[in-house]
């Protein structure tokens, strides 16, 4: 039997994640619940964190967004706030299964849950949000491009619980999108998947941020730096060759690892199409300019 618990407070938490052998968050409950049904997850102690005020808060700061961990996928995807902050997360939450699951699902549970097809991920690397890890010993921040360790391992430690997630605002000059590939229906898991985030540099200069799912073990991160004046033809190129080593996509009912590897250089493609902007930087503050004085 697995025993419930309702803490009040953040420590208490911390404490019963301390001391518990096989004690695990309770957040939306929508992994979690499947899991231990199917014997997949054994655990005799559920944390549910409902009652600890103030974990479902989303704070504009000086740098971005602070996300509390039982923040809904739901809330992320209608939230004003992080419609004008992060409009790439809020564009990406928003893809994530159905509204049934995007009402109960939290932001914490979905990170911490660890799979390598997650959406988000996706989103949280290329803004570089950070993820906020509590325990009894304190706090520490995980940049989220590191906080996916193994298949199904993330750098949550024992007795420590995902306390929020900080997400910069978004260049509101870079170009974004995100293509997600389902090959069962649409609000399925993806088969591939890849966030753009094109942000301009110094120099002529942009940074392209690639955040791809489902096309190996873990959320892939990568980046590189490309002229102003590149075409777009040739930024997909450089994309997709830069992808193509790092993709390694499990096989299953979503496809072969073949099938996968080829629908994740169509979902770069996609991304990268939709994020670049074509001309120099110069071309564009004039254009923007212009539209400004009228
Ligand atoms: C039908 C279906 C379709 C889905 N499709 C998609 C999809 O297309 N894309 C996608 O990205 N996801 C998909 N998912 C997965 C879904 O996003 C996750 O189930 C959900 O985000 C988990 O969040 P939760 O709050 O329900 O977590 P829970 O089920 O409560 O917990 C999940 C795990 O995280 C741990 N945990 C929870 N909160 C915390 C915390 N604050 N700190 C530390 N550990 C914590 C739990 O102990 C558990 O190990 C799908 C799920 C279902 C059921």
């Amino acid at each position: 039997m697995t025993a419930y618990h309702y803490p009040t407070t953040l420590d208490e938490t911390c404490a019963l994640l301390d001391d518990g052998e096989d004690t695990m968050v309770y957040g939306g409950g929508t992994a979690v619940q499947i899991l231990l049904k199917q014997g997949v997850l054994f655990a005799t102690d559920l944390v549910d964190i409902g009652g600890v005020p103030g974990l479902d808060e989303i704070t504009e700061t000086s740098k971005g967004l602070r996300v509390g961990p039982l923040v809904t996928l739901r809330s992320m995807e209608t939230s004003p706030i992080v419609r004008r902050v992060a409009p790439i997360a809020a564009e990406v939450y928003g893809r994530v299964a159905n509204p049934r699951v995007r009402n109960t699902a939290s932001v914490g549970g979905n990170i911490a849950h660890g799979d390598y097809r997650l959406d988000p991920p996706t989103a949280l690397m290329v803004l570089d949000a950070t993820v906020e890890l509590t325990s009894r010993r304190g706090s520490r921040k995980v940049p989220a491009r590191e906080f996916f360790v193994d298949f199904q391992q993330t750098a949550l430690e024992h007795g420590e619980l995902v306390s929020a997630i900080e997400i910069p605002s978004q260049p509101e000059s870079a170009g974004a999108h995100f293509a997600k590939l389902s090959s069962l229906a649409a609000n399925d898991w993806p088969a591939a998947s890849a966030a753009a985030l094109v942000v301009q540099g110094s120099r002529g200069k942009r940074d392209v941020r690639l955040g791809l799912g489902a096309l190996s073990h873990v959320p892939v991160f990568l980046q590189f730096e490309a002229a102003a004046d590149t075409s777009v033809d040739d930024v997909v190129t450089a994309a997709k060759d830069a992808a193509t080593p790092l993709l390694d996509p499990l096989p299953d009912v979503r496809g072969s690892s073949d099938y996968k590897r080829r629908l994740g250089l169509v979902a770069v493609e996609e991304a990268i199409r939709n994020s670049w902007k074509e001309g120099s930087d110069d071309h564009r503050r004039v254009s923007i300019f212009g539209r400004r004085r009228r």
